[in-house]
């Protein structure tokens, strides 16, 4: 009998411990503190529903092992069992650290700076096809499978040949969460714009998250797509200054990807878009672009505050105009831009290099857009079984 109890009680603990790891796993995203520190962020009432119904885990065998002194459970168990209650934090430290890595905001600023070596990488340029090698062989070496679409397409400057990258981590459905940057910078014939900030520090970010994302044992719910975009910038000095409302002269890339989509019959597919842009400036402060999905940008506001990041992730509005994001929202996808362009005095000019930025930018914006995925890929989940 006493050998049952203790069979039992270990079994009940077991399962119950695993489907806690489980269910705070999904809706949460590893991180990584500025202090290198792992942590785990799941919205409040989730975790207070997880560790309720870990309490009960605990409560039930321990009322069995009353009767069971000669139980002895595995090492792994004990630890476990030792510290969930007192601090879930440290306890699902060690559940993840086994399966996930860390977002790094070094490895981003180094892709800056691999970027920022190249020069100048204008739409069409051979400088853009040597950064664009560095991201298929980059995205190529994190596991991933990389496509390319190539188009030809006229501007106010001559037919330009632009390039977009695609890569896709697969999750258990085909629905998709794309994560996208332009990695074009704006032509100028006057200096040479390398755009550290504009154009680099997103790819460069993007990049990262493509290889912590990859790395994860856990498979996503959702399919991944990580684009570059080619051709965001305008080729006229300014957004408008040539193009049509048929025509625009910017954001070539973003509007032949959502036209490809529409051809393939995939559009429905893409259940939302976060784009990053000018993400790492060394002041960074982010506003909330009101042409953005609401509730996106509520989802990754929120979690920035949580995270204690709400001086860089700003409730004032952030008025950009447009950008890659648009394309998809006339589409009818939910998409968010996060960008820095108010605040950022270099922007389009010479003085957008490297010293603007920092890792510890890349870093927390980083986090913050790893940590709001699950949530994000919560809501949409919740949205189709209420639908
Ligand atoms: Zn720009």
């Amino acid at each position: 009998m006493l050998r049952i109890y203790s069979w039992l009680s270990w079994h009940i603990w077991r399962n119950c411990y695993s489907s806690y790891i489980t269910s705070l796993s999904k809706v949460a995203s590893l991180t990584r503190t500025p202090v290198g520190r792992t942590r785990i962020c799941a919205p409040r009432a989730i975790r207070a529903r997880t560790n309720f119904s870990l309490a009960l885990c605990l409560f039930l065998p321990f009322s069995l092992q009353t009767c069971s002194k000669s139980s002895s459970a595995p090492n792994e168990n004990t630890r476990a069992q030792s510290s969930p209650q007192t601090s879930p934090t440290a306890s699902l430290s060690i559940a993840a650290d086994a399966s996930s890595i860390a977002f790094d905001g070094e490895r981003a600023f180094a892709h800056v700076k691999k970027m920022v070596d190249i020069g100048p990488r204008v739409a069409g340029s051979k400088e853009l096809e040597r950064t664009r090698k560095y991201i298929i062989s980059e995205l190529r070496s994190y596991g991933l499978q990389v496509s390319t679409d190539e188009f030809r397409i006229k501007t106010p400057v001559g037919e330009r040949r632009m390039v977009n990258i695609t890569a896709e981590l697969p999750g258990e459905t085909s629905d998709v969460i794309m994560l996208a940057s332009h990695y074009d910078t704006k032509l100028y014939k006057e200096f040479g714009f390398v755009g550290a900030n504009d154009g680099g520090s997103s790819t460069g970010a993007l990049l990262e998250m493509a290889r912590v994302l990859t790395a994860s044992k856990q498979r996503p719910r959702f399919t991944r797509w990580f684009v570059f975009f080619d051709g965001e910038e305008a080729l006229c000095k300014n957004w408008d200054d040539c193009g049509t409302p048929t025509a625009p002269d910017n954001t070539y890339g973003s509007r032949r990807f959502v036209a490809q989509l529409v051809d393939r019959n995939e559009l429905k597919r893409l259940r939302a878009m976060i784009l990053l842009d000018m993400i790492g400036y060394k002041k960074l402060e982010l506003g909330r672009d009101p042409m953005s999905t609401r509730w996106l940008v509520d989802i990754i506001w929120q979690t920035a505050r949580e995270m204690k990041y709400e001086a860089y992730f700003v409730d004032r509005e952030e008025g950009v105009g447009g950008d890659d994001h648009e394309p998809f929202l006339r589409a009818g996808v939910d998409a968010v831009d996060l960008i820095q362009l108010n605040t950022y005095p270099h922007w389009h000019t010479a003085e957008d290099t490297l010293d603007k930025i920092s890792p510890r930018s890349l870093q927390i914006v980083g986090e913050v857009v790893l940590a709001s995925l699950p949530r994000i890929e919560g809501r949409l989940l919740s949205r189709r079984a209420g639908a």
